[in-house]
């Protein structure tokens, strides 16, 4: 079988960023795939389900609620590996166009308190798995990334 795009990146020199992973062409629509990487693969530790979990949860929120993202938002959810997550949106879009919005969600997520969003039994397939006081802790850690974003780290390279 033919090697899918995502497994070209070369996961060996990918550092902490916002990416574009891929564009796909949806009828007359293009739809932009960003791979938000929040940890150097095979490099630095890898996070946790409870906290891939609790940014979800809470990420979800975020972008379903925002006044002009939330009907752009077509998935957003974390890559099996724990590096990162996968931020898919309507449009034909560039790293830089999505800095403000991640860096206004991440500060969402690294300052919420309280019960999390979805955390129950009906809501959720694993509602216990969470961890908000990590996922606190990566969020302020990506926001060091987003915060002073530079070229390097919006586009792949070799
Ligand atoms: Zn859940």
């Amino acid at each position: 079988m033919e090697k899918i795009a995502s497994f070209t990146v070369n996961h060996l020199t990918l550092r902490p960023g916002v990416y574009v992973s891929r564009k796909d062409h949806v009828g007359a629509e293009v739809v932009t795939t960003f791979d938000l990487r929040m940890t150097a693969p095979n490099l630095e530790p890898v996070l946790n389900t409870a906290e891939v979990h609790s940014i979800e949860h809470l990420g979800a929120t975020y972008l379903r609620n925002h006044p002009e993202y939330k009907d752009k938002t077509i998935y957003f959810g974390p890559m099996g590996c724990r590096t990162g997550f996968y931020l898919i949106l309507a449009g034909d879009l560039e790293s830089k166009d999505i800095v403000d919005l991640l860096v206004s969600m991440f500060r969402f997520i690294r300052d919420y308190e309280g019960e999390i969003p979805g955390a129950s039994p009906r809501d959720c397939g694993n509602y216990l798995d969470l961890n908000l006081s990590m996922a606190h802790y990566w969020a302020k850690r990506y926001l060091e990334v987003l915060e002073n974003i530079t070229e390097d780290r919006l586009v792949y390279h070799e």
